[in-house]
């Protein structure tokens, strides 16, 4: 039985509004720029929730490809340690590639997947984070999409986990005290 002691950061109805402008900006930025079509890398496990929405506030035509990432074991400090737990299926050859991700906390793991990119021959590259703890970063990243800056607090909820379980809070929220 899931007794988690949360205060909600962002609710489900201030998540959906700022989804359908950060959906609504990224529309208008591929148009502008004259990009017909896109892939959205959904970054696992924790984006999945956000991308799934997401995505259907993007008015143009894309396809969804998945990759699996593991930084943190099951800590809540960031190891630096990041592998990859499932691979991308298909080739992003001449792609414009959209990144979809829970939170950029330390940098490391987009900083690792960008490395990792490097090799598939993409188009472009566009970084959308739902969370951002701009504290925290320890490495420059080209990040083109934010929900939320947020301070140092760590957030579950909403695709995000701690030690695997409360990706289905359909909410943000701040874990307090010991868990
Ligand atoms: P980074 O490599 O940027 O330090 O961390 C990225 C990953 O760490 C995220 O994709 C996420 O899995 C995890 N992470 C970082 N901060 C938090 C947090 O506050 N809550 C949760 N649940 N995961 C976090
Ligand atoms: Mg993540």
């Amino acid at each position: 039985m899931q007794k988690p002691k949360l205060d909600v950061l962002y609710s489900a109805a201030t998540l959906q509004q700022r989804l359908e402008a950060l959906g609504q900006q990224i529309t208008e930025d591929y148009q502008q720029a004259g990009i017909e079509e896109i892939c959205v890398l959904c970054v696992l496990k924790g984006s999945f929730l956000f991308t799934a929405d997401l995505i259907r506030h993007i008015g143009i035509p894309l396809r969804c490809e998945f990759i699996g990432l593991s930084s943190y074991g099951n800590a809540q400090v960031s190891s630096g340690n990041v592998v990859v737990t499932q691979a991308i299926q298909n080739s992003l050859e001449g792609q414009d590639v959209l990144v979809v991700e829970d939170i950029i906390d330390s940098g490391l793991s987009m900083h690792f997947l960008l490395q990792h990119l490097q090799e598939k021959k993409t188009r472009s590259i566009k970084i959308c984070t739902l969370l951002l703890k701009p504290d925290h970063l320890k490495i420059k990243l080209p990040i083109d999409y934010t929900g939320f800056e947020i301070a140092n607090h760590f957030v579950v909820g909403y695709g995000l986990d701690f030690k695997g379980l409360y990706r289905n809070l359909p909410y943000v929220g701040v874990m307090r005290g010991e868990h």
